[in-house]
């Protein structure tokens, strides 16, 4: 590991990208195949291949106990050098005791043997699992026998480097040691789920040999905002593709010889969350990799994320929950097909390939899309929005119809077009009797702001239609009903000004229609605010700040 340490310290002290790679190269070409996997997975922050599931789980504590009974630090002499350092490797480095004895049959170590010892221990199981991390970490801090090695092992067995090097450096690195197409190189990155297995085949010019690894998620692509009513300059080259923004739940859908599993954009596996979908995808998808997002529904229409919010903390809901909350995975993207990555094809091409791959059902959706006519007006884009926001969703995407899928980045290919929510805490003065189900309910409420900080005069801003849960509207039903104080039109009454709740809206404009002055665009129950007593709700002045802050950000943006 003398390599290594030293490897990892001349890229630690250079800041440019590529004398980092070239340091890299240099190191990589001199390692023997075993040890170049092992190094190559050390160096991108995890010794197992991205694909695998298990953990190391040595943690500090253990590593902490085995550096005690080698080096029998003081507690002072360890808690200064932690400090002084603020990482453990180092700390440890800093106290360790080289050995005296010149044993020439100590144990050195090499990355291979490193790897090969947290193989080991992963693959054991049993009841002594604790013990194995205790003796892998002592055996491994004992053949690392200068301060670097012991820096760099305690650095490889905690999951993190700190050397400045992403992923993609490592990529490069690979492919500049061996000669190979960096874009190579990152495609089968995606492909094989381990960097090791990567730089092998990068070694012995086999990368197009690595297929599709169905199961180890692939970065999502991300999307860069625009602003709402701007000139939409970003639109004037190429040609566009228009859809919902939804407001869910990112997924990434792997549906392999039937086997399906869905991860989250932090690439942590949810299948068990959502049965439903499961079942769906394996019974209508051909195998492929699709991406998309999952979003709560009812009578057809998408439901507030906060639905889904129940739904995401529930490991194996019942069936009872799955009525309740239905969910539906909306796919926009796909990124394979049978062994085939279509990441490089053009998204029209990949849209033709979601529909050739999955049948749409109830449960199943393929997002709907439309190309955007060149020089589509700002206002018709805005009726795309509204027309957005009325299905429920949160606004629009607007995509590229020739880009790649390009993980893990946030680029100019994707757009997306949201308004900024505002939010203001007012107290509601008003309640009507809801319709359709929510009949027997007060679900709708008229709010109001106070004049001012000392003025108690409560002047009316907006209306929203409750965007509560279903119990908290019965208990505010039975609450309004009880302190109920004048009539206030035909189905609704004027009510003790007391409960405050959070609403957010998406423009506030001057309007004639309410006392305030202001009029709220989309205005919508963030939430109820218990917390709050009404005579803390927003002022007017406080809308009227709102008001130019948006004049202003407007006028910056146009
Ligand atoms: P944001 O979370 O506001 O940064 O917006 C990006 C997110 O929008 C993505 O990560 C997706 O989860 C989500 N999203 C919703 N609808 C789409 C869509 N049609 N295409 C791509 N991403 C979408």
């Amino acid at each position: 590991m003398i390599a290594f340490a030293r490897a990892c310290d001349d890229i630690a002290q250079t800041s440019a990208k590529s004398a980092k790679v070239e340091r890299l190269r240099a190191y990589l070409g001199s390692l023997s195949e075993k040890n170049l996997l092992a190094a190559v997975r050390f160096l991108s922050g995890s010794p197992l291949a991205a694909h695998d599931d298990r953990k190391i789980a040595i943690g500090s504590r253990t590593i902490l106990a085995a550096a005690r009974r080698l080096y029998s630090p003081t507690d002072d002499e360890l808690a200064s050098a932690y400090r002084e350092k603020g990482d453990l490797g180092e700390a440890l480095a800093q106290v360790m005791r080289p050995p005296l004895d010149l044993d020439l049959f100590a144990e050195t170590l090499e990355p291979a043997t490193l790897l090969e010892m947290l193989e080991a221990l992963v693959a054991a199981t049993g009841a002594s699992l604790g013990k194995r991390r205790e003796a892998v970490t002592e055996r491994a801090l004992r053949a690392s026998r200068t301060p670097r090695e012991v820096a760099y092992v305690v650095k490889i067995l905690l999951g993190e480097l700190r050397i400045g090097l992403r992923e993609g450096l490592v990529l490069d690195a690979i492919a500049a040691a061996f000669s190979a197409d960096p874009a190579s190189v990152r495609r089968a990155a995606m492909a094989a789920g381990d960097i090791g297995a990567v730089a092998l085949a990068a070694r012995a010019g086999t990368l197009d040999a690595i297929a599709v690894r169905y199961g180890a998620a692939i970065g999502a692509m991300l999307a860069s905002p625009v602003v709402f009513g701007s000139s939409y300059r970003e639109l004037a080259t190429g040609t566009w593709l228009v859809e919902d923004k939804y407001d869910g739940i990112r997924v990434q859908a792997h549906v392999h010889d039937g086997d399906v599993r869905l991860f989250s954009r932090t690439q942590s596996e949810i299948s068990r969350a959502f049965p439903e979908i499961v079942a769906a995808l394996r019974a209508r998808a051909r195998d492929a990799i699709f991406d998309g997002e999952i979003v709560a529904m009812r009578d057809g229409i998408v439901l507030p994320f906060r639905y889904l919010q129940p739904r995401l903390q529930r490991v194996d809901p019942t069936l009872e929950v799955q009525a309740e909350i239905p969910v539906r995975f909306v796919a926009f993207d796909v990124l394979a097909a049978g062994d085939r990555f279509l990441l490089d094809e053009p998204l029209v091409e990949r849209r033709a390939q979601i529909v050739a791959n999955l049948d749409a059902t109830e449960t199943l959706e393929i997002a709907p899309w439309r190309t955007l006519e060149p020089g589509t007006s700002p206002d018709a884009i805005a009726e795309l929005f509204d027309a957005a926001r009325a299905r429920g969703n949160e606004g629009l995407m607007l995509k590229r119809t020739d880009a790649p899928y390009v993980p893990g980045r946030r680029g100019k290919w994707w757009l997306k077009l949201k308004r900024e929510l505002t939010t203001l805490d007012v107290v509601v003065i008003a309640v009507e009797w809801g319709h359709g189900k929510r009949r027997a309910m007060l679900s709708d409420y008229t709010f109001a702001v106070r004049r001012s900080a000392t003025d108690p005069e409560l002047l009316a801003i907006g209306k929203a239609y409750s965007g509560l849960t279903d119990a908290e509207i019965v208990e505010m039903t039975t609450w309004f009903q009880a302190h109920r104080t004048g009539v206030h039109g035909r189905r609704a009454f004027a009510v003790e000004p007391s409960i405050v709740i959070e609403v957010a809206f998406d423009v506030v404009q001057p309007s004639t229609l309410h006392p305030s002055g202001f009029s709220l665009r989309f205005p919508r129950i963030a939430r109820l605010r218990p917390d709050k007593p009404a005579s803390e709700i927003d002022t007017l002045a406080d809308v009227e700040s709102v008001y130019r802050e948006m004049l202003e950000r407007e006028g910056v943006d146009r």
